[in-house]
């Protein structure tokens, strides 16, 4: 499933042979006029009919149905070089709807909620709780009940938190380290939980009974990508690589502003880009795979056998904080593993430049954690095999850390209201 048509391209001005019911032709506006709000920010009602083509009279029309869904609401007097006298401002209301994020990475699970005006209204996160059952593991056992048990519980914590700030839940993503069958709401595989085909929605569903959110599936890197996106839309960087360093290694891509998700929903697979015919065996069975020299494990190897920052145990940002005091410290294999790190991302990132020519790189999970340490160098690396001046690329970290995927996950899920505003109930009172 590719990206969807957007409703500004089949609402007003529509001129399709087919009968459009006047129910489906009303949410179309009322999402051309959200849409248009959400992006460029609060303007008045002659404004807004200015730069939407929709005459005066349907923008009242609609916008009071949207304040009546507590989707928008009036704010101050306009400001700008408005035609005729200044209107009031019709702007987004944070207050009555909210999209949730959960990301489930092989470290933690970590859980978004965001308003519709992109304030974060809740966030929790907890390790992966991966060594529960000691006589199966050997580090690298992820049970499936248990897991699904936690992450049920980290959604119900959100849906809690919204009933008790008065916010209806548009829907929930969420965001398992691997490619997704969409229509099923399946995990196709996650090699690195060895999880393969596994119902994903269906058993969350379940777990949260009757009346919970409608539940989407999106890939991690996918939804970072999608989070970071707008920060740098700001500065005109419409194609973007988003990176995820965890124990695997993935990308999200958007080119000319949209995400790319392939064919069948495998791009931004990187971390198995084959890089070394003699390298390493890496988890998918392949060799020499990139995540096999810059996965976070090649981080844990360089640390002492018994170091806790190798327990799974730890919250992730604990774990990180024990390998930047070790480094501090004067750590050598872990200073040296850092030294070469840089390159190794180089490897596999020269290889992207060359097939995608994006025009940023921006690094998260791990990767953004250390980016004090790695921006620079890749930075440089870079820019030393450019083929051309103007086919420079930007590396940055990662602004949301590791709540990334959450916090892209809520994104995706107001999209849904976004598209159709009136699944939100009308207000009572
Ligand atoms: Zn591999």
């Amino acid at each position: 499933m590719v990206s969807m048509t957007s409703p500004s391209e089949t609402g007003q001005g529509s001129r399709r042979t087919a009968p459009v019911g006047h129910a489906a032709m009303r949410s179309a506006n009322l999402s051309l006029l959200l849409r248009h709000l959400h992006a460029h920010g609060g303007r008045s009602r002659a404004t807004l009919a200015q730069e939407t083509g929709l005459s005066k009279a349907s923008v009242t029309s609609l916008v009071s149905d949207l304040v009546e869904r507590g989707l928008v609401q009036e704010g101050s007097v306009e400001r700008r070089g408005a035609v005729g006298r200044p209107g009031t401002e019709v702007r987004l209301a944070p207050q009555h709807v909210a999209g949730i994020g959960l990301e489930l990475n092989v470290d933690y699970l970590a859980v978004c909620m965001r308003d519709l005006a992109g304030q974060v209204r809740f966030t929790d996160s907890v390790p992966m709780p991966y060594a529960l059952d000691p006589a199966a593991s050997d580090g690298r056992f992820y049970p499936l009940a248990p897991i699904l048990d936690l992450a049920a519980e980290q959604l119900q914590r959100a849906l809690t938190a919204a009933a008790a700030q008065g916010l209806w839940v548009a829907a929930a993503t969420i965001a398992p380290p691997g490619p997704i069958d969409y229509d099923e709401a399946r995990v196709r595989f996650a090699s690195n939980l060895g999880w393969a085909d596994v119902p994903l929605g269906e058993e969350l569903g379940r777990r949260l009974g009757e009346g919970h959110p409608m539940l989407t599936l999106e890939n991690d890197a996918k939804l970072s990508a999608l989070a970071e996106a707008p920060r740098l839309a700001r500065r005109g960087i419409t194609d973007l690589v988003y990176l995820t360093g965890d124990m695997g290694v993935g990308a999200g891509i958007i080119a000319e502003g949209r995400l790319i998700r392939g064919w069948s929903g495998f791009s931004g697979e990187v971390g198995h880009i084959g890089l070394d015919p003699a390298g390493e065996w890496c988890r998918c069975g392949r060799r020499g795979c990139w995540e096999t020299m810059v996965g976070f494990d090649t981080v844990l190897d360089a640390l002492d056998e018994d170091d806790p920052a190798r327990s799974g145990r730890l919250p992730m940002l604990e774990r990180l904080a024990l390998i930047r005091a070790l480094l501090e410290a004067g750590h050598a294999p872990l200073q040296e593993r850092f030294t070469r790190l840089a390159g190794d991302l180089v490897r596999g990132a020269g290889v992207l430049v060359d097939v995608l020519n994006p025009q940023a790189i921006v690094l998260g999970g791990y990767f953004g954690h250390f980016a004090d340490l790695l921006v620079a160098p890749v930075q440089a690396a870079l820019d030393e095999r450019l083929l051309a001046p103007d086919g420079r690329v930007e590396v940055s970290a990662s602004s949301l850390g590791l709540e990334a995927a959450a916090a892209g996950g809520a994104a995706v899920a107001l999209d849904r209201v976004l598209d159709d505003p009136l699944l939100a109930p009308v207000l009572r009172g």
